[in-house]
């Protein structure tokens, strides 16, 4: 059979031909490289969020267990409080998109700290939550507080979680007792969860729901039902923080933003000085209707911790009273941005006997410090004993900066760039992704079939 083509130009392709399919198998190799890579980063840069996969891995800890009661009081047991609120946390969890949830026990064992972070460490969990209830010594303390780790990033992102965790439980009704770090005598954390997770780079936060032994909290507590919600509130804010998106529940927290806590480059010290030492400006005792009534002006202030509880004494220090929200005339928290405030409140004089009254204000850490003794003289007879009573000056110095312990601040951002959760840009990715790689797939099946062609047997 003879060839029609010149042989000039049969000698020229006979030399080029197999370069050039080398040539053209070579760039599709690199293009299907290409859109391999694109398509993962692309992928992977919406999904990341705080891990590299797609989903968030989070371990719940249900406080005490087994021999370990934990708080125990009228009927309350912790360790069985935790396992509700846990079960309920890993439930409502589970129905957002994106996430596994392990938990540290299921059943009523015991467990040391170490198998706790031990476990939630094998799991790679991205973040550690030890749930609890609190009790305290004098049965006096109330309301609900996180602790966080005083280092690095483990404060930073414990710090954010617990100021969206604490905004939803104050909602509830209960009282803000902060977001507060502890060390031991070694400068460490003091609470050996958080000590231990921090050696595993994980952030960890322990939440103390409420106290389980206070008249004041007791409404928060005294039905299964509220261990349940309490369960389904951390689920929320763990969905608030990582911006999670839930079909079933109808929730989407995709736009949810927040500032972020900034790392800090020094460990985050507890306040561990007292406050100082208050000022009490009284008035002139006043008939009412149930009695004779003297009207107090507190003052208190502290350079580190704003002001959590005050209460008195009208024995000169023997007997105190319960101890008062530091809220103001609303029920206001007073001291979130402020140091120097002061709390408006009176007392019932009394006709039994004379009277010598402190008060005792309390700070964020528990510290408290004592007003000098203010002597009230008993109501003998109706319309006698006013004249006497004087008034004290506050003596606060108003300006002195509080550090701020920030409430959840909700940013508004309609800067879709700044968002990695947004569902729309996860969605051209995917699409972007697929055109992507069928072309390259179209490339590669078109270059072998040129190359069988072109070795197709041929008749001589
Ligand atoms: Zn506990």
């Amino acid at each position: 059979m003879m060839d029609h083509r010149p042989n000039q130009l049969k000698y020229i392709y006979s030399i080029v031909r197999k370069p050039l399919i080398y040539f053209v198998g070579l760039l599709e190799v690199f293009a299907i490289i290409m859109n391999a890579a694109v398509f993962h980063v692309f992928a992977a840069d919406i999904t990341e969020g705080d891990n590299m996969n797609d989903t968030i891995k989070i371990c719940i800890d249900p406080g005490h267990g087994g021999e370990n009661l934990g708080a125990e009081w009228n009927g309350y047991l912790e360790k069985d409080m935790t396992m509700i609120v846990a079960r309920s946390m890993k439930e409502e969890l589970e129905k957002y998109q994106g996430i596994e949830v392990y938990m540290t026990r299921t059943e009523d064992v015991d467990m040391s700290l170490e198998e706790r972070v031990d476990y939630a460490a094998s799991v790679d969990a991205d973040f550690f939550f030890c749930l609890h209830f609190n009790m305290s010594a004098e049965h006096d303390m109330y309301g609900a507080e996180c602790w966080v780790s005083a280092f690095g990033n483990d404060y930073a992102r414990g710090f954010d979680f617990s100021k969206i965790e604490m905004g939803l439980l104050t909602d509830l009704g209960l009282y803000d007792r902060g977001i507060k770090t502890r060390l031991n005598s070694e400068g460490t954390n003091y609470y050996g969860v958080l000590r231990m997770a921090d050696l595993e780079d994980m952030p960890a936060v322990i939440i103390e729901h409420c106290h389980l032994d206070n008249y004041n909290d007791e409404p928060f507590y005294d039905e299964y039902d509220w261990l349940v919600e309490y369960g389904k509130l951390d689920a929320t804010a763990v969905a608030m923080y990582y911006g999670l998106y839930s079909q079933e529940l109808g929730k989407d927290y995709s736009d949810y933003t927040y500032e972020p806590t900034p790392v800090p480059s020094e460990c985050v010290k507890p306040d561990l000085s007292p406050p100082d030492k208050p000022s009490v400006s009284y008035g002139e005792p006043y008939e009412t209707e149930s009695g004779v009534k003297v009207d107090a002006i507190l003052t208190a202030s502290d350079p580190d911790s704003r002001m959590l509880y005050y209460s008195y004494s009208d024995d000169g220090g023997i007997t105190w009273s319960e101890r008062f929200r530091w809220a103001d005339d609303e029920g206001q928290l007073i001291g979130d941005s402020i140091l120097t405030d002061t709390i408006h409140t009176t007392l019932d004089v009394r006709s039994d006997r004379d009277m010598y009254v402190i008060f005792k204000v309390y700070n964020l850490y528990n510290l408290d410090s004592d007003s000098a003794p203010y002597y009230i003289e008993a109501v003998a007879a109706k319309g006698t004993e006013a004249d006497e009573i004087s008034s004290e000056a506050a003596t606060g110095d108003p300006d002195t900066e509080y550090t701020t312990i920030d409430r959840t601040e909700k940013k508004d951002s309609d800067d879709k760039d700044d968002n990695p959760f947004d569902r729309s840009d996860y969605d051209n990715a995917y699409i972007f992704g697929f055109a992507a790689l069928a072309l390259g797939i179209l490339l590669v099946i078109s270059t072998l079939g040129y190359i069988i062609y072109s070795h197709r047997p041929r008749r001589r």
